[in-house]
């Protein structure tokens, strides 16, 4: 269906997305600031450029990977960008899966959207962008079972599903530009909260003489169950194979959820909705960054009810 895909960011998560997409047999053209990734795409015969503008100059379709909204918005408008030749663009359809915020999201599809193609595509009479954030890790993009969750026409979206299929399993048109964005960071906030949550509960419970192990199982068959509690529980020894089981090591660090919190704090901030719950945890998860978790998976907030305590 497609010609060429042009895929920006190969870092944890892209490169190994880039790989899936060329595993499926699609024709891969890639870009990135970091040298020695790149040439790792091209040592294997796939070819490179030497900035977004040249990739989407090459490519049917392109997808972005990148680390924020402000990197996202140069990528697409800055002086080596998508836009730097004028409105006329080759791409029939832009995809950015970073996690950034809605607002971002919904500006660049407006200004894609006033663009015009070079040559008429896929039915699409000017050219398209979805946003369309992942979720789960870089074991899911490795193993090309990541959800996505997806904003924008749906005339785009069902255009972009099989590309979606080739690097993810679960695909959710979730409406509108912006909204898919919209969903990964209510996803997160609620992720996050719950996490504290669980950790809260179970360590008032030790500190008041009962197991974790104990607690866990009446959450587990009772109104407090939850994926904090049944399948990535923060507690160490409570379950086999979840990071806390391991130092906290490996999972989804606290440096990302941090960042997933600001963006969701930012929205609240913008929209001046009622959002106790993510300023706080936004705050906990700043914290554990600034004690030098950022590394660490996020349940490490576990510990945090400890700090500064003699255990
Ligand atoms: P990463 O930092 O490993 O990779 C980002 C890549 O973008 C790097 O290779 C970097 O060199 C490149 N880059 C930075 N600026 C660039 C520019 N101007 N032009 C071209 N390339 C540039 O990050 P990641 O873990 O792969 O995450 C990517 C996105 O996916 C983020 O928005 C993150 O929040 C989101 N995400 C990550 C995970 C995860 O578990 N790692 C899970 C879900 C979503």
């Amino acid at each position: 269906q497609f010609q060429k895909v042009g895929f920006i960011g190969l870092g944890n998560m892209g490169s190994r997305m880039a790989n899936n997409l060329i595993k499926a047999g699609y024709d891969v053209v890639v870009h990135d600031v970091n040298c020695d990734v790149v040439k790792s795409f091209s040592e294997k015969g796939i070819l490179t450029k030497n900035s977004p503008f040249e990739v989407a100059e090459a490519s049917d379709v392109v997808i972005t990977m990148l680390p924020s909204s402000s990197i996202v918005m140069d990528v697409y408008t800055g002086p080596k960008g998508f836009l730097k030749g004028g409105t006329e663009l080759r791409p029939c359809l832009f995809i950015d899966s970073s996690t950034i915020d809605p607002q971002t999201s919904r500006k660049l599809s407006a200004a894609i959207s006033k663009c015009t193609l070079k040559e008429e595509k896929g039915g699409f009479r000017s050219p398209a962008m979805l946003d369309a954030p992942v979720s789960g890790g870089v074991i899911s993009a490795e193993n090309g079972s990541l959800t996505f969750m997806v904003g924008g026409s749906e005339e785009a979206y069902t255009y972009a599903k099989p590309l979606f299929l080739s690097m993810g399993k679960n695909i959710i048109h979730c409406g509108g530009p912006g909204n898919g964005s919209a969903a990964k960071i209510c996803n997160n906030l609620a992720m996050a909260v719950s996490m504290v949550g669980v950790s809260e509960a179970l360590a008032l419970g030790q500190s008041l003489g009962i197991e974790a192990c104990t607690l866990t199982k009446i959450f587990n068959s009772s109104s407090a169950r939850c994926w904090s509690s049944d399948t990535y529980n923060p507690v160490p020894g409570v379950m086999d194979g979840v990071p806390a089981s391991r130092n906290y090591d490996g999972g989804f660090a606290t440096k990302l959820m941090a960042k997933d919190l600001n963006l969701a704090a930012a929205s609240a901030k913008e929209l001046s909705t009622k959002s106790p719950m993510t300023f706080l945890t936004q705050e906990i998860f700043t914290e554990l960054c600034n004690e030098g978790h950022g590394n660490k998976d996020f349940s490490c907030v576990f510990r945090h009810y400890f700090s500064g305590k003699n255990e």
